[in-house]
């Protein structure tokens, strides 16, 4: 019986013994593609923190001494090549669109910071012909629909914010559109107010900046423009790219546009 069972299980075991090796050589490929993917999804991730800290460094750079870049300059009203717009502000764009700071959230828009280092001081245009809304409820944002655009039949919009002081208190809106502003038409490079630091919450200032956006339309209105997907990248609109050291610059040759017809 012993010896019996002993050899029935050994002659059990004989048939199966290439299962668990092919088995394991199997889970051993799945292992390795996984690591794989793993090693490929953490090299993308220090790429993008990588970019973003070197974004970081370079902001600290510029908050440092401004007038010591005036390379990293954009202007207002400028307009890079043939682009669709003109640049809506003057300054650094710090912050790109898709920027990443903290996990799960990506810049919505392009943060351009002021060579002024002070509130009230630089100028924001309208980027593009278009009808201006100012929400009963806001004291530092205006945003612009852009009819047929980019194609007849398109809308999109193009939304500027930071517009008031660091405690929210006074607005740097231009006084033509006070708070309740509905489809006002404006032409691009109408002025719509000065660079501020207001972040959204009272003595928590982010530096002079104007953030910019270009948002995708519901069908009804503009969607929320904090979700990166309910965005466009500003760029291809503003004719801007990445050079090759990371900066955001004109794709091309700028020319000044005078913004009166
Ligand atoms: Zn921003």
């Amino acid at each position: 019986m012993m010896s019996e069972s002993k050899f029935s299980t050994r002659d059990n075991r004989l048939p199966s013994a290439s299962r668990p090796t092919n088995r394991r050589k199997f889970l051993l490929l799945a292992v390795l593609i996984a690591l794989a993917l793993l090693a490929s999804a953490c090299a993308e991730a220090r790429t993008e923190l990588g970019e973003s800290a070197s974004r970081l460094m370079r902001l600290r750079a510029w908050f440092g001494d401004p007038s010591a870049h005036p390379e990293w300059l954009v202007n207002a009203g400028e307009r890079c090549g043939d682009a669709a717009m003109i640049m809506p502000t003057s300054g650094y764009i710090g912050v790109g669109w898709g920027d990443s700071f903290r996990p799960g959230h990506n810049h919505s828009g392009y943060d351009i910071f002021t060579p002024e280092r002070a509130n009230n001081i630089t100028p924001i245009v309208a980027a593009r012909d278009g009808y201006l809304t100012r929400e009963s409820t806001w004291r530092s944002a205006v945003i612009i629909r852009h009819p047929n655009f980019p194609r007849p039949g398109d809308v999109l919009w193009t939304y500027y914010t930071h517009m008031a002081s660091a405690d929210g208190e006074t607005s740097f809106i231009a006084p033509e559109f006070p708070s309740g502003t509905h489809e006002v038409f404006v032409k691009a490079g109408t002025l719509l107010g000065y660079q501020g630091n207001w972040s959204g919450v009272a003595n928590a200032p982010t530096g002079v900046h104007l953030h910019f956006s270009v948002v995708k339309s519901t069908g009804s209105g503009y969607a929320n423009e904090t979700i990166i997907e309910n965005t466009f990248d500003p760029g291809p609109f503003l004719g801007i790219e990445t050079g090759p050291d990371g900066f955001l610059v004109c794709a091309q040759t700028s020319s000044q546009e005078n913004p009166e017809p």
